[in-house]
Formats: C-alpha cells, sequence, structure tokens
C-alpha cells in the first residue's frame, strides 16, 4: 500500500509555481493576483482561506483578503463581486462557502466572471468542463486528477465508483474520470444518497472517490482488495485528547481500508492540499492569459 501524500505533493507543485513566479519577476511581469471573500467566523472556512492566502504567500503571488461581517446584504456582496469581476489587478477570486442563509450562493456563483472563478465552479467552466473545452476545472477534482497524473496511476479501463454527487466534487469527477482524456477514460458509476446497494458498487471499484461527508463512512468490508482510495471528506470528531477538542477524519476508515487498499489518501494530507495547489494552478493560468476567449 502507497499513501497518496498530497501535503508532499502539493509542496513540490508549490515549488514549481514558486519558480515560475520567480522568472515572472526577473522578467519584470504581473505577479499573479488571487483574492478571497470571506464572510462571517466559520471556522472551517477560515481555516482554509488563510491556508489559501498563506500558500499565495509561499508561492510569491499577491492575495487580497476581502472580510466581512454575516450581515453583508446580498447587493454589497453582488457589488464586492463586480469589482473583484472589472478589477485589473485581481486574476482569479474565490467567494468561500457557504454563505449566510439569506444570501442566495446559486445568484452569486453566477456574478463571478467565468474568466476570474478559479474554483470553477460557474456553469461555463463546468459545461466547458463536461465538453472538454479549455476551463478551469474545479479545484478539489482538479487537485485529484494532479494527484492521479503525478502518482502513475492508470484509470483508462478501470472501473471509478464515487460516492456523492455535489456539483463541486462528486459529479465533475464523475465527469473528469470519464472523459476521452489523460487521467479519464474509466468506466464510472456515480453513486449517492438513493443508491440502492452502495456497498455492492463500491466493491465493485478499482477506484473509489469518497464525498460523502460522513465520518468513517466506507469500510474495509466494502473496499476490493488492491483498489485505489481517494478520500475526499473532511469532518470533525470529538476528540478530548486534542487541545482543539477535535480532530479531523475523512469518510473512509483509514486504518481497516489502507490494508486493503494499493494506493490511498490520508484525511488530513491528502485531497485538502491539493485543492488549495489548483486554486494557484488556475490563477497562475489566469495571469498567463491562458483562458479560453
Ligand atoms: P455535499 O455535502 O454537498 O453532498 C454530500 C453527497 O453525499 C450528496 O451527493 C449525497 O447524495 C451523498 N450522500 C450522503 N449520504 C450518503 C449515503 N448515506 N450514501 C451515499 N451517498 C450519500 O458534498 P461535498 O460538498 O462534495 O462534500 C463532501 C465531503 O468532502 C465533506 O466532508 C466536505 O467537507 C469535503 N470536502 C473536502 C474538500 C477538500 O478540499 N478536501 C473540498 C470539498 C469538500
Amino acid at each position: 500500500m502507497e499513501i497518496l501524500n498530497g501535503k508532499k505533493l502539493s509542496q513540490d507543485i508549490k515549488a514549481e509555481i514558486a519558480e515560475e513566479v520567480k522568472l515572472i519577476k526577473q522578467k519584470g511581469g504581473k505577479i499573479p493576483h488571487l483574492a478571497a471573500v470571506l464572510i462571517g467566523n466559520n471556522p472551517a472556512s477560515e481555516s482554509y482561506v488563510r491556508s489559501k492566502v498563506r500558500s499565495c504567500d509561499f508561492v510569491g503571488f499577491e492575495s487580497t483578503l476581502i472580510r466581512k461581517d454575516d450581515s453583508i446584504t446580498e447587493e454589497e456582496l453582488l457589488e464586492i463581486i463586480h469589482e473583484l469581476n472589472t478589477s485589473d489587478d485581481v486574476d482569479g477570486f474565490i467567494v468561500q462557502l457557504p454563505l449566510p442563509k439569506h444570501i442566495d450562493e446559486v445568484k452569486v456563483t453566477l456574478a463571478i466572471d467565468p474568466k476570474k472563478d478559479v474554483d470553477g465552479f460557474h456553469p461555463v467552466n463546468f459545461g466547458r468542463m463536461a465538453q472538454g473545452l479549455d476551463c478551469y476545472l474545479p479545484a478539489t477534482p482538479f487537485g485529484i486528477i494532479q494527484m492521479i497524473e503525478r502518482y502513475g496511476i492508470e484509470t483508462s479501463g478501470k472501473h471509478a465508483v464515487v460516492v456523492g454527487r455535489s456539483n463541486i466534487v462528486g459529479t465533475p469527477m464523475s465527469i473528469l474520470l470519464s472523459r476521452k482524456a489523460k487521467s479519464g477514460n474509466a468506466t464510472v458509476t456515480l453513486t449517492h444518497s438513493r443508491t440502492k446497494d452502495l456497498a455492492a458498487e463500491v466493491s465493485r471499484a478499482d477506484i473509489v472517490i469518497a464525498a460523502i461527508g460522513i465520518p468513517n463512512f466506507i469500510s474495509a468490508d466494502m473496499v476490493k482488495e488492491g483498489a485505489v482510495i481517494i478520500d475526499v471528506g473532511i469532518n470533525r470528531v470529538e476528540d478530548e485528547s486534542r487541545k482543539k477538542g477535535y480532530r479531523l477524519v475523512g469518510d473512509v476508515d483509514f486504518d481497516s481500508v489502507s490494508e486493503k487498499a494499493s494506493y490511498i489518501t490520508p484525511v488530513p494530507g491528502g485531497v485538502g492540499p491539493m485543492t488549495v495547489t489548483s486554486l494557484l494552478m488556475n490563477t497562475l493560468k489566469s495571469s498567463r492569459k491562458e483562458i479560453y476567449g
């Protein structure tokens, strides 16, 4: 069994990006600039955004953090998005989800200029991805594809089972794995909460992508010997032995499943760091003016 070490891989990719930024600086080019909008004080969102800003600093990007109280109105947020859309300086930006209940997430996602949508959530990017056209791939699936590619994991002709059909992870992941492209060409089953016999579906998988949000949901008895296991879940479970009073676990029961897997991602240190790296790669793509149209 080999650990898919997202922490190490993301550091390697960030070092490559940092080299590229150095060259841009030497040539007097424009430094890539990522902005993040954070509303309210959800602790998980704060920690994700902090890590995104830290990663920008590490690679030499400019970054801007726009923090607003959760009393912000939808109109005010849309105005901020408009300013970011039209800024010559900002190459890409994200609005950290979830948003307060009085703000319509769909409206916010649609307001972002697809050319600056480095999270890859806008339907224009989603549609272009589905048709195999140039686009920003959604950050988490892009990170998983990077991981699969760099570890040399074969996907062609394999049976991949994706558990969870969210717009940001499960559904795009199922599209990417089935595309006629590198790290694609798999036969994909997309499963969800209404799937009849989930254990039977998962047990047929050569590759399992778990994006459910339920701690340790995928157990060893569900998994085929030698399967590749990608655990997207980030769940907090109480742990009084930790200073914070909790620890992070994935959707996969790591201890038992790792004994059967050929490759497996840990949580933390697996998919999470790769998501941040994808954001940087998408921002670099934007600053190079490589995006479509
Ligand atoms: P979500 O919360 O929007 O949806 C969960 C999905 O799981 C749904 O499609 C649902 O049908 C499915 N599901 C729920 N219960 C199920 C069951 N009993 N059997 C089968 N399917 C079931 O999903 P999301 O936003 O993709 O998040 C999933 C997990 O991934 C969460 O833990 C989240 O924190 C984590 N996440 C991690 C990253 C990262 O960078 N590592 C990024 C995004 C999300």
